[in-house]
């Protein structure tokens, strides 16, 4: 069988060639990476996890008719999803101060937001991935003044639906970061949510003791962090059965 080809391989993930025109391969990796990169690990299971997760988080937001790059899973670290023109921004959404703002405007990591705030990175691994206005965005071309109408809404409806979805499950959503890019349809480029969502992207905060379920577990060594995503995974109800557990028999794996 002929090698498919890779397109690009990130931090925590790899893009193959899909199997139809317009479509991509994700394969998800195990390696976790936090500071530009500046400490790494491999974090047995992850890849797998997020692989779930992401699938789980995209399908919610398509029932709520957010458009989103999700086409199926393929296997247990491989989703089939559609190619898109990424937008070069991170879009973070924050609820909570934590990280980076509570850093730059001195408040106290988990002091509730007045409302959710949307702010935008440039995504540039060798820059450090700087926050820019949004000024910055319009005047560089990359993406349109329509364009960031329609980001700021679906980033604020992705936090509505995650923020619901966590507190079902006994999660505060601090922040999340999520990123986007155009499909077209004919000559009309759409926009649509792309990359993962998953808890290597998320602050996840249990209600009642605070303990860290996200990245934050490997960035600042607060313990496993296959056990902390584990959690929220067997929380949402998305447990990989194949992974935790030795079936007695042939069991289908949908
Ligand atoms: N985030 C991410 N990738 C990045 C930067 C941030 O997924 O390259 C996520 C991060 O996990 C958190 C949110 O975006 O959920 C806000 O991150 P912040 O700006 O506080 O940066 P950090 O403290 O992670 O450097």
């Amino acid at each position: 069988m002929a090698r498919r080809k890779k397109l690009y391989e990130g931090k925590a993930k790899i893009l193959y060639e899909g199997t139809e025109p317009g479509t991509i391969v994700q394969y998800f990796k195990d390696d976790a990476t936090a500071f530009n990169a500046e400490k790494k690990d491999v974090i047995d299971g992850k890849g797998v996890l997020n692989n779930r997760l992401s699938e789980f988080f995209m399908k919610g937001l398509t029932q709520l008719g957010i458009p989103n790059h999700f086409i199926k899973r393929l296997n247990m670290r491989e989703q089939l999803v559609r190619a898109a023109e990424i937008i070069p921004l991170e879009i973070i959404v924050r609820n909570v101060a934590a990280g980076s703002i509570a850093k730059r405007l001195g408040i106290e990591e988990g002091t509730p937001l007045p409302r959710p705030i949307v702010e935008f990175s440039y995504k540039d691994d060798s820059l450090g991935d700087p926050l820019v206005p949004e000024e910055y965005i319009a005047a560089f071309g990359w993406a349109s003044q329509q364009e960031m109408d329609e980001i700021v809404s679906m980033a604020l409806r992705v936090n509505d639906y995650l923020s619901g979805v966590m507190y079902g499950v006994g999660i505060k959503l601090v922040d999340f970061k999520i990123e986007m890019g155009r499909v077209y349809e004919g000559d009309f480029p759409r926009l649509i949510v792309a990359d993962e969502i998953s808890p290597d992207s998320c602050r996840l905060w249990d209600i009642e003791t605070g303990q860290k379920l996200d990245k934050d577990v490997f960035r600042r060594d607060l313990g496993n962090l296959a056990d902390a995503y584990t959690e929220v995974a067997r929380r949402l109800g998305v447990m990989p059965s194949n992974v935790t557990h030795t079936p007695t028999k042939p069991t289908l794996i949908n």
